[in-house]
């Protein structure tokens, strides 16, 4: 055991379901902009600008449990008075690679969750006016809850699946995964030919239109057709 001067820090660990193990996190990858209808609520124009990357940081990634009927509680987060929910559908790599062409990329998908790109859409938009990077908007803590994970071979049909999010149980998000501008195949390829993918880490694909703010004590329900929906509160 190497001397550390103080215990290092854990990243979360997903569940798996219909298994004990754990999948430890390693990065945290979103796509930006990956629904026409969302890139166009954002103000810019789908068949000009592609969609793009951006990243939080692994301990970001808050695991939610998703027992039936459990809503997990989170911290609001400071400094915001515009707090929004993304909800999205987040891929796991289980093997790493580089440069992965895209009819190779499934090989590296270990699994499939629902995941919510919390934001701070007034500090992001302030960072956006200025051209500043937009870590203070995304990157917080408990900026990215996740669901329980299905490993791939579970959902096949998951690239062409409802996705949905209702607040405080009033539908606000409702679109299919296959609306996405890069597919996953295409997102991991792109993204290995900047970051050597390792197993651990995830890729939120973006969200489709309808994106809003959560009030404190307000509950957000993310669900795609397939996997475990999931359950937030901020207090
Ligand atoms: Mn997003």
């Amino acid at each position: 055991m190497a001397n550390y001067v103080f215990p290092p820090h854990l990243f979360a660990a997903l569940h798996i379901a219909g298994s004990d193990q754990l999948f430890p996190v390693r990065r945290v990858y979103c796509v930006g902009r990956n629904y026409a209808g969302h890139a166009r609520e954002m103000g810019s124009d789908p068949d000009r600008e592609p969609p793009f990357f951006f990243c939080k940081p692994g301990d970001a990634a808050a695991v939610v449990p998703v027992a039936p009927g459990t809503v997990a509680e989170l911290p609001y987060p400071p400094q915001t008075s515009n707090y929004h929910y993304e909800c999205e559908l987040v891929v796991a790599i289980g093997k790493g690679g580089s440069d992965i062409p895209v009819e190779d990329a499934h090989q590296h998908i270990f699994g499939y969750a629902v995941g919510l790109d919390m934001t701070r859409r007034d500090l992001q938009g302030k960072m956006k006016d200025a051209g500043r990077p937009w870590e203070i908007g995304k990157a917080f803590d408990y900026s990215a809850p996740v669901g329980q994970l299905r490993r791939a071979s579970e959902v096949p049909g998951v690239e062409s699946a409802g996705i949905a999010l209702a607040l405080d149980g009033a539908v606000r998000q409702s679109s299919s995964t296959d609306h996405m501008i890069w597919s996953v195949a295409e997102t991991i390829a792109k993204l290995s030919t900047l970051f050597r993918l390792e197993p651990g880490d995830l890729i939120f694909t973006g969200t489709p239109e309808g994106v809003g703010a959560v009030e404190r004590g307000q509950s957000l329900t993310g669900s795609i057709d397939g996997l475990d929906s999931l359950s937030v509160k901020f207090v």
